[in-house]
């Protein structure tokens, strides 16, 4: 039995216990961040927490979940954007604390994780051999033919060793072509009544084991899921917690876009041929082709208006999609399982392609005001191998959905290290559908709660601060003197900056550029001009570069976007950030430029609502990698001047960590040096 709620000790004390039972000390940051976790449970107001590196976060929310969810039998929802960052939670902090709490809440507290079933194999997908044909680029490739089938012949060994099913535990992983041949969406999913094999179903097994556990862990993308969902995809539960919550819009927008390709039309064609009549099937097929033609000479880029013969084969698709469904006739229900399997993926393949065409003509029936999606032909991107062309559609704005389906349903609490741009948590709030702190409020108020009550749900925002000392620690560099980024690649004058810096200190240097090529053009450039070992994002798995980078001191990692948010090297490795230019998007970033049309459309200003507010937060992110336990200390160099002289500058550097700034370079190699001499 649990004990009655007076008998519960307060988060306090169960911090207390958990902190020892960690083998850590207790930071006043973490206390005022678990008290206000435990306010906002009790007052049903939702709390956005700014919390640095170092403040022991993830206990100072646990401790307080997990009490509620013993006190009220409640189940808690967790929500991480990384991977990284769930292992940490379900590996290292939840089975120490099922442990350190057990006595004092009573009984031991239960935890599970939970995935979209797309990471689940699906047992009846494989036993049916229901897997998609071969497109007809393969059918000429017998190395991808057998390649594919080493994949599958190796998923069926791993099915009698996993117990869990859950694609993350197979190591090395797979294609996400292989991976696709065993899982099902939730759309093409039998039914767990219909399913022959529903009682040892991997995806019904983690869903139940969620429903009686007291906290699940989850992704942002199921948590959007369930909100855009008209059905539920996450047990009952009462309170979610978005950990790395600035990176919830991107996810929640991620989960929101639809993808229209030559590919998928074809295999939905295919799936259709199976269990209609071929001629509708047939149909399908051409107008799939129809549409390949169309999209290969489209130029890549964002489309304000719906080219006629782009809507012509849209149209096409969706009523030969339509006739398809419609083909497939009343569902029988059975008793063939085959059958039903077949139908079953044939009906969620056409539905996603007829539904898609439907949505993508829909996308530029509105005026520009009242524009809810944003459409855009892909391009090459740069990196890894070619991918065909598609037409993509995702939300300009995803605040209405949170406001609605997020806070307008639970207790919601958001943290991250970073959280106020500007030095306020506005642009955050406005861009979760949160209303924005009151005018005069605004200021970073370190430790202090700012209570905001105004239109729209209640929520407080608090900076619990960082037990770093940024400005002893850390010299922020702006290099004023160089000329301003241009279009044409690096400027001469950047790479001899950078080479005069990373020789200062000693190697140790952390290169975070603003494009692939950038990356690669300054370590072709350096890789002749110095002996330091240079690492280039690209070269091997990201995970492993990392680590050489952490073992050696010499060595230099050069990357762009992963490296500004996933490198966490503490100790003499990483001493110096260098950053070459100001992450705004991209002009042609299809997203990020409609996002800002709307903006300006409404009267706002949008270039800093949306390309100086995604600066500020990857710039806060990238400088965040200098710091990483109380004992580091070393220098950031922003190569771009306009930091220092654009009007934006302030803002942007209101975003940063407080270290201490200057834009002198002797200074500063002066430091490196000295740094490098004592490390
Ligand atoms: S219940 Fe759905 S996911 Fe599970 S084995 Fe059956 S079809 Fe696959």
């Amino acid at each position: 039995m649990p004990p009655s709620t007076t008998e519960l000790p307060s988060v306090s004390e169960l911090l207390t216990a958990a902190v020892s039972a960690v083998g850590g000390t207790e930071r006043p940051g973490q206390v005022a961040m678990a008290e206000a976790v435990a306010k906002a449970i009790r007052t049903g107001d939702h709390l956005a927490v700014q919390a640095g590196t170092g403040t022991g976060k993830s206990l100072a929310y646990l401790v307080p979940a997990l009490r509620h969810a013993v006190e009220r039998e409640a189940t808690v929802v967790v929500s991480t954007a990384t991977i990284a960052l769930q292992r940490q939670l379900v590996d290292r902090d939840l089975p120490r604390l099922e442990k350190a709490l057990e006595k004092p809440l009573g009984r031991k507290p239960t935890f599970a994780i939970l995935k979209g079933r797309r990471n689940y194999l699906c047992l009846n997908k494989l036993d049916s051999g229901m897997q998609d044909e071969p497109d007809d680029a393969a059918l000429f490739d017998p190395f991808a033919i057998s390649a594919l089938g080493r994949e599958i012949t190796r998923l069926r060994e791993w099915v009698s060793d996993t117990e869990t099913g859950d694609r993350d535990e197979l190591v090395p992983g797979v294609t996400e072509h292989a991976w696709r041949q065993v899982s099902v969406s939730s759309r093409e999913c039998l039914g767990v009544n219909r399913c022959p094999i529903g009682t040892d179903c991997f995806a019904e097994k983690a869903r139940a084991e969620a429903g009686r556990a007291d906290l699940i862990i989850t992704n942002h993308a199921l948590l959007a899921i369930d909100a855009l969902q008209g059905f539920q995809v996450l047990p009952e539960h009462d309170l979610v917690i978005v950990d790395e919550a600035h990176d919830l819009v991107d996810r929640v927008t991620s989960a929101a876009t639809a993808e229209l390709t030559s590919a998928a039309v074809a295999a939905a064609a295919r799936r259709a041929g199976r269990v209609c009549d071929q001629e509708l099937a047939d149909r399908l097929l051409e107008a799939g082709d129809g549409f390949t033609l169309i999209l290969e000479d489209l130029p890549a880029g964002r489309l304000d208006a719906l080219p006629t013969p782009l809507a012509g084969a849209l149209a096409v698709i969706r009523d030969a999609a339509y006739a398809c469904l419609s083909g497939l006739g009343p569902d029988q229900r059975t008793g063939d399982v085959d059958v039903a399997t077949a139908r079953k993926l044939a009906q969620s393949q056409l539905d996603e392609v007829h539904d898609t065409a439907v949505r993508l003509l829909r996308a530029f029936e509105t005026d520009e005001a009242h524009k809810r999606d944003v459409v855009w032909r892909t391009g090459d991107t740069g990196s890894g191998p070619p991918r065909p062309p598609a037409l993509r559609a995702a939300p300009l704005a995803v605040a209405a959905l949170l406001r609605e389906r997020l806070f307008g349903q639970h207790t919601t609490i958001l943290t991250s290290a970073t959280l106020t741009l500007g030095g306020t948590f506005d642009s955050m709030a406005r861009s979760w559908g949160l209303p924005a702190e009151q005018e005069g409020a605004s200021a970073k108020t370190e430790g202090a709660a700012t209570d905001k009550s105004i239109e729209g749900p209640k929520w407080t925002g608090l900076d619990v601060g960082s037990p770093f000392d940024h400005a002893r620690s850390g010299i922020l560099y702006v290099a004023r003197h160089l000329p301003p980024p241009g279009r044409d690649g690096l400027p001469p004058s950047y790479l001899d900056e950078l080479v005069e810096l990373m020789e200062a200190a000693g190697g140790r240097t952390l290169g975070l550029f603003s494009s692939m090529r950038a990356a690669k053009q300054a370590t072709e450039a350096l890789r002749k001009r110095t002996d330091l070992p240079i690492l280039c994002q690209g070269e091997d798995s990201t995970a492993l570069l990392v680590r050489k980078f952490a073992e050696d001191p010499a060595t230099c990692l050069f990357g762009t976007l992963s490296l500004w948010q996933g490198v966490d090297v503490p100790g003499p490795s990483l001493q110096l950030v260098v950053v070459d230019r100001i992450p705004f998007p991209r002009p042609d970033d299809p997203l990020a430029s409609a996002r800002q049309r709307a903006v300006e459309a409404r009267g706002g200003n949008g270039f800093l609502s949306v390309a100086a507010t995604h600066a500020a937060l990857l710039l806060a992110q990238g400088t965040g990698r200098l710091l990483r336990s109380t004992q580091d200390r070393g220098v950031v160099a922003i190569l771009d001047p306009r930091l220092a002289t654009a009007r934006y500058g302030g803002f942007l550097r209101a975003s940063l960590p407080g270290y201490w700034a200057t834009s002198d370079a002797e200074v500063v190699r002066a430091a490196l040096r000295r740094l490098d001499a004592a490390s």
